[in-house]
């Protein structure tokens, strides 16, 4: 379910303040609080830009400047497939196609299509930044580089461990059937639950550009060579 307010666009514009936001939220009264600590990382993201105005394009955690991030034909050719929503994997597909038709992706679509970008592909954050800045409608410098720098582990606020999602389970456990079967018309005649990971590709439907095991063993070692630095 989309299930959100669709505010972003209109709070980076400054159509609408987060005050205002807050005020009418709150004094409509109902479980509120989840919608309103969205807000405030809002706030909280404008806050880091405040304070570190290159956080767009710079690691806050300086170890990751050694990180062997992909490069060359071979990232260019997986950085385009993410884009063009040809990865293979429906989830992340459904997510960048939306992306390039209207401008919009869901938070956790987002989240998801971030980590792939990252983990799976072991190509650079602010590649993916630049992307959404170009793409999203809602492009905030803060809101994007905040969330971006927490995918890539990247930032001040970034866990320690490393944070792999893993997409074929979260596709099922987020329903995104229906989502997938919009987006990514090559499937729209695959039913659930084979949609996540479809074992016949139809319609010239790539399959997946890297396998998760083999992308997530390829992840870890070069987490690894980060800590060895
Ligand atoms: C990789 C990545 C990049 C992102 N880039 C942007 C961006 O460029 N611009 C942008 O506004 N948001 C960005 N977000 C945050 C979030 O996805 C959007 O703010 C949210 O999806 C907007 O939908 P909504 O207004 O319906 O949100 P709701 O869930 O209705 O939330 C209400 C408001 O809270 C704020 N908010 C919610 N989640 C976040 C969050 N994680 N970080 C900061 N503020 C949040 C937004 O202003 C939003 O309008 C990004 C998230 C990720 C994972």
């Amino acid at each position: 379910m989309e299930a959100t307010s669709r505010l972003s666009p209109h709070l980076h514009f400054g159509e609408i303040s987060p005050a205002a936001i807050w005020h009418a939220v709150r004094d409509a009264g109902g479980s509120v609080d989840t919608f309103l600590g969205e807000v405030g990382w809002r706030d909280y993201a404008q806050n880091v830009i405040l304070q570190f105005p290159d956080y767009g394009g710079r690691n806050a955690r300086a170890p990751f400047d050694h990180m062997a991030w992909r490069s060359g034909p071979d990232a260019d050719r997986d950085f385009r497939a993410w884009c063009q929503g040809r990865t293979g994997y429906p989830i992340v597909d459904a997510g960048m196609r939306e992306l390039w038709a209207s401008g919009w992706m869901h938070n956790r679509v987002r989240m998801i299509a971030a980590s792939f970008l990252i983990k799976h592909l072991l190509i650079d954050w602010r590649r993916g930044e630049q992307w959404f800045w170009d793409t999203l409608v809602d492009a905030d410098y803060g809101s994007n580089a905040v969330n971006w720098q927490w995918s890539a582990g990247t930032g001040v606020d970034s866990n320690m461990f490393v944070r792999i999602m893993a997409p074929l389970t979260q596709s099922p456990k987020f329903d995104a059937g229906d989502y997938i079967r919009r987006w990514v018309p090559e499937l729209a005649g695959v039913s659930d639950p084979l949609i996540h990971d479809p074992p016949v590709r139809p319609g010239g439907y790539p399959s997946p550009i890297i396998a998760h095991a083999a992308a997530r063993q390829r992840a870890l070692e070069a987490h690894a060579g980060l800590k060895a630095i």
